[in-house]
């Protein structure tokens, strides 16, 4: 990081805010920027607070050298991470996830299931507590609905994946082989350290309101915590626009992909909104570079208890699956 002082900022000034850096473990080396002191810092720069430096009354400006998710970015790290869920290894090989929104029945969760693995589906989602928008719809089934979704995978070979909305209900997830967090939790923090502080993969999905920034300063939580097993999720920000639930931002994913060696998965559901949406904005998706596909699957979408409209029914998706696998081969050629 570089810190230019003020015109007119007093020796003492300059001698104290090294000091004060040194304590923090950061080196300081002067020098002059034609009668204008400028200190070029070094160490682990990407802990310091902008705000708090530009707040000192000689600081004239700053210019970070390197981002502030430092861990998350590509500068630090240039090849990219492969995170394993079962036997998909995410960001080495297109992985395609797909499930219903809730889980809701063993007979709901066998026909979805089978569809995932028929389709070559690598992990079976399921949602058990559900972070609704108002307190009076359904709020997910719970603790039996995770052993139900465990139960599931295991009978079809699927490893699973699931929202975590508290870190109290971490041993529920016990066997749930990668934990989702969702676009409303992405910036609870306590959340974010309880599952740096353990190492099942994480897929953290970016809040509708947040920057590409904001979503990798909150990977850095779970990375600087120790848990290197992260994988982003694009699924849609709000907009103006009024065309779809959300705006799938296509150039999150190739920007994304830049400044970070975490894989990026995309959830065309929940951007979409309606189920006809879904494969065009899946195929963008996949075509813009995500390392795999979110998608929401229902046996009956007319009765789900949650994201009916947004579901694929079990033959729209076993389609959809294929044309992605056609859009991979077109790519490759
Ligand atoms: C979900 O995956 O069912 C979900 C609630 O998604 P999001 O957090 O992206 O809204
Ligand atoms: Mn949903």
């Amino acid at each position: 990081m570089l810190v230019f002082m003020k015109h007119d900022s007093p020796e003492a000034a300059v001698r104290s805010l090294a000091i004060q850096l040194s304590r923090q473990g950061i080196g300081a080396a002067r020098s002059d920027n034609g009668g204008r002191i400028v200190l070029t810092l070094v160490g682990e720069t990407w802990t310091l607070d902008e705000q708090q430096l530009m707040a000192l009354p000689y600081v004239e400006r700053t210019v970070r050298l390197t981002p502030p998710w430092h861990l998350a970015s590509r500068q630090q790290h240039p090849e990219n991470t492969v995170v394993s869920v079962g036997a998909a290894r995410i960001g080495q090989d297109f992985c395609l996830m797909a499930g219903p929104c809730a889980v809701e029945s063993a007979l709901q969760m066998q026909g979805v299931a089978r569809a995932v693995k028929a389709a070559g589906g690598q992990i079976l989602r399921g949602g058990a507590y559900k972070p609704r928008t108002s307190p009076y719809t359904f709020q997910g089934f719970g603790a039996p609905a995770l052993d139900l979704l465990v139960q599931t995978g295991k009978e079809t070979g699927l490893p699973t994946v699931s929202e975590i909305m508290d870190p109290a209900q971490l041993p529920a997830f016990e066997h749930v082989d990668m934990l989702q967090v969702g676009a409303r939790s992405m910036q609870n923090y306590p959340l974010l350290r309880a599952l740096g502080a353990q190492t099942k993969p994480v897929l953290l999905k970016r809040a509708a309101g947040a920057s590409v920034e904001e979503l990798l300063q909150s990977a850095e939580y779970i990375l600087s915590g120790g848990n290197p097993n992260v994988v982003l999720c694009e699924r849609g920000i709000r907009t103006f626009s009024q065309t779809s639930r959300a705006t799938l931002d296509i150039s999150a994913i190739a920007r994304l992909k830049k400044l970070t060696h975490l894989p990026v998965i995309v959830d065309p559901s929940h951007a979409a909104g309606s189920a006809e949406l879904v494969a065009p904005l899946a195929l963008a998706a996949a075509a813009a570079g995500a390392d795999g596909i979110m998608l929401e699957v229902h046996d009956r979408p007319a009765a789900a208890l949650s994201d009916g409209a947004q579901s694929l029914s079990c033959t729209a998706f076993t389609e959809l699956a294929e044309k992605l696998e056609r859009l991979h081969k077109a790519l490759e050629a």
